[in-house]
């Protein structure tokens, strides 16, 4: 979950945007929340300037080096966004992380929109590079409005080339919901009283076994 949205006072301006429900205190309490602030994490001081996506450009980009992302005096902290993303990928994958509360609008954290670049204040559709890595990865995220979403089950969006439909079954990581309920993720094993398998023809070796000689 995005630091700045549990109180911590990581944003640029040296203030939170906290999320305050019986939800998110829900998993406090349940000892489920990694909290995590990509940009901290990528070395930026708070508070920090300000600092935007490149106008036109998509967080992809960014991750791919082909845009950068800038302060209003055009320092490029592309490396800072871009490292913060890496660790926010690593701290998930540390803890098993299956789905992301993320802070909306942010160039690293947001998920539907992000500031234009112009440092107008003027937002356009788009997400952080925070976001795009996670949601790379198999990592189902969510903004703080859409936390009921994501207490209930790992809903895939797109575009993403990594998510899962409804019709394809649970994901592959363990998200710690299945059906909608909490879950271990472990594999249940054969009820004792199953009956055997039946015994079928031998197998065939596959194609790119080697051959008895
Ligand atoms: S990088 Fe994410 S967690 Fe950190 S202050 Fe910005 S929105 Fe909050």
């Amino acid at each position: 979950m995005s630091a700045c949205l549990v109180g911590r006072r990581v944003r640029y301006d040296g203030r939170a945007k906290t999320v305050e429900d019986a939800l998110v205190e829900g998993w406090r309490k349940e000892g489920r929340l990694v909290v995590h602030c990509p940009e901290v994490a990528g070395g930026l001081p708070v508070p920090r300037p300000p600092a935007e996506i490149e106008p036109g450009a998509t967080a992809a980009d960014v991750l791919a080096g082909r845009a950068r992302i800038l302060t209003p005096d055009g320092q490029d902290v592309t490396g800072h966004f871009v490292d913060g993303a890496h660790a926010a990928l690593a701290t998930a994958r540390a803890h098993e992380v299956g789905v992301a509360l993320l802070k909306e609008s942010s160039p690293s954290c947001g998920l539907h929109e992000v500031y234009d670049g112009t440092f107008t204040g003027h937002k356009r559709p788009g997400e952080g590079v925070t976001a795009r890595l996670l949601a790379g990865h198999g990592i189902a995220v969510f903004t703080a409005n859409e936390r009921p979403g994501a207490a209930v089950r790992p809903i895939p969006r797109e575009p993403n080339p990594t998510s899962w439909r409804a019709t394809e079954g649970p994901p592959r990581r363990n998200t710690g919901f299945r059906n909608g309920r909490p879950h271990s993720g472990r594999r249940r094993s054969p009820r004792r009283d199953a009956p055997p398998a039946p015994a079928g023809p031998p197998a065939r070796p596959a194609a790119d076994a080697p051959t008895p000689g």
